[in-house]
């Protein structure tokens, strides 16, 4: 066997947390990043293994504990990759990410930002109203759901998960059972046999209204008409339920099929005083609470006027564009995922908006095309998702020329580089990191830019 030249075993101090939320300890071999280990906490630790020249490993021992750790809720904190955070205190929590995002200019950007205090939750937990998890069999054969353990696809069975909607747990409990009685085989990936494979529940926050998901391996399943029935009769808080067919060796949970099995297919939820559609594959920010604050916040920054075309690019179902109509004269919004735009349309007739064009298109073709017609934009509203946006897209903006910039971003290193791409033309006016992910170390930011010239 090849020789290690690294220890088993190493003692240091944590200086940082990186930005996936681990801590980073520095040895002579190289960094190491241990879950859950925050700033200044000295201790031993176990190098478990080393992956492109940085180390994983795990605490053995502390000696010294931040003031910022404290008592998890959660058992299963430290095995599920879900929640990185539950054992560091929500105020530190909040400067992580203060920080994350101003560490992301400075080294991507090369930029010297101010960025304001996070705005965060009153109360963090409980907050999600998308759950997904898989469904499998235990050692002992028996029918399992829960989270994935991290780095694998071992599923971890949980009493609770605290930052979840509550209402899940009871559905899922529920399916659990009626597939034994109703003798539906979950879905095992090494055999790639078995029916169901994912559960995911969709929760309104201002309705009551829960959409469940199931997700097959198969197009049709035995007695499937009765097990909905049950389940609605167990469960009546639930008003949908589709059934999504996946026969894919994948990691992807969704496949391209799906069938309404009972309710009208969708589930509806308010932001900021409008009614919208859900569909099962449409994108919908997950923390209700915390997605009002950052939509007010974002459209308040734009300072609309009444007067201004406004293009809401990365659009979903229209959520941000059809709340900022109320202040423009105009809004374009343009969506690439073609049943996000189905429900962005019923959403704009529903609440009865009459301002907005709604395009079905690739964001960056759009753009260009936009730009190669001299369309005249007031300002920009673009939230991509992490990956961020291309340079097509950019420099389209930047013929464009919209007089202000909003860039919403789930991607602070994305962000970053894409704030940097169009930094001779546009200023950063403010930086407002948004906690939308509580106990996790993601972070939505609002980066507000005026043209220069
Ligand atoms: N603004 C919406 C959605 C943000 S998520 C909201 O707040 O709910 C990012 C969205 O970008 C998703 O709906 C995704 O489907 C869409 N998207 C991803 N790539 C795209 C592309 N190349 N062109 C247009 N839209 C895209």
């Amino acid at each position: 066997m090849k020789q290690k030249d690294f220890p088993q075993f190493i003692e240091g101090t944590c200086k940082d947390i990186s930005f996936e939320g681990k801590g980073v300890v520095d040895t002579k071999y190289g960094p190491l990043f241990v879950d859950g280990l925050f700033t200044g906490e000295q201790g031993e630790f176990e190098i478990l293994y080393k992956r492109n020249g940085v180390f994983f490993g795990k605490t053995k021992r502390l000696d010294k504990v931040s003031e910022d750790r404290i008592q998890p809720r959660c058992k299963i904190c430290t095995s599920c990759g879900g929640c990185c955070f539950q054992q560091l205190s929500y105020p530190a929590q909040l400067k992580f990410k203060q920080k994350l995002v101003k560490e992301q200019f400075r080294k991507i950007a090369k930029m010297d930002v101010e960025v304001k205090p996070t705005l965060g939750m009153e109360d963090p937990y409980f907050y999600r109203n998308k759950i997904q998890v898989p469904f499998g069999r235990d050692n002992k054969k028996r029918i399992t759901y829960g989270f994935y353990k991290q780095n694998t696809h071992q599923i971890i069975p949980f009493d609770t998960c605290f930052i979840e909607d509550e209402r899940a747990k009871y559905i899922l409990d529920t399916i659990k059972n009626l597939m034994v009685s109703f003798r539906i085989a979950p879905y095992e990936e090494d055999l790639r046999s078995g029916i169901l494979r994912h559960v995911l529940i969709r929760t309104s926050h201002y309705k009551d209204e829960i959409m469940v998901v199931l997700v097959t391996n198969v197009d049709s399943f035995p007695s499937r008409n009765n097990f909905v029935k049950e389940l609605v009769k167990e469960c009546p808080e639930i008003t949908t339920v589709t059934q999504n067919i996946n026969k894919r060796d994948t990691n992807v949970i969704l496949g391209n099929f799906d069938r309404v099995l009972y309710g009208p297919g969708f589930i509806k939820d308010s932001l900021c005083g409008l009614w919208f559609k859900i569909s099962p594959k449409s994108f919908y920010q997950t923390n209700p609470i915390m997605t009002e604050v950052l939509y007010n916040e974002a459209i308040n920054s734009a300072n609309l006027t009444g007067n201004e075309i406004v293009l809401d690019a990365y659009s979903g179902i229209g959520t941000i564009g059809m709340i900022a109509s109320k202040k423009a004269k105009e809004v374009i919004s343009v969506e690439i995922v073609k049943e996000a735009v189905k429900d962005a349309r019923n959403n704009a007739l529903n609440n009865k908006i009459n301002n907005i064009k709604i395009y079905e298109d690739d964001a960056s073709d759009f753009m260009v095309e936009l730009a190669s017609k001299g369309e005249k934009i007031d300002v920009l509203l673009m939230d991509p998702p992490r990956k961020g946006s291309d340079e097509r897209f950019l420099n389209a903006v930047l013929s464009l020329k919209p007089k202000k910039i909003v860039y919403i971003s789930c991607g602070p290193s994305s962000l970053a580089r894409d704030v940097a791409y169009i930094a001779n033309d546009y200023a950063i006016e403010s930086i407002q990191p948004v906690d939308l992910f509580p106990m996790t170390a993601h972070v939505e930011t609002i980066v507000l830019l005026h043209r220069k010239k």
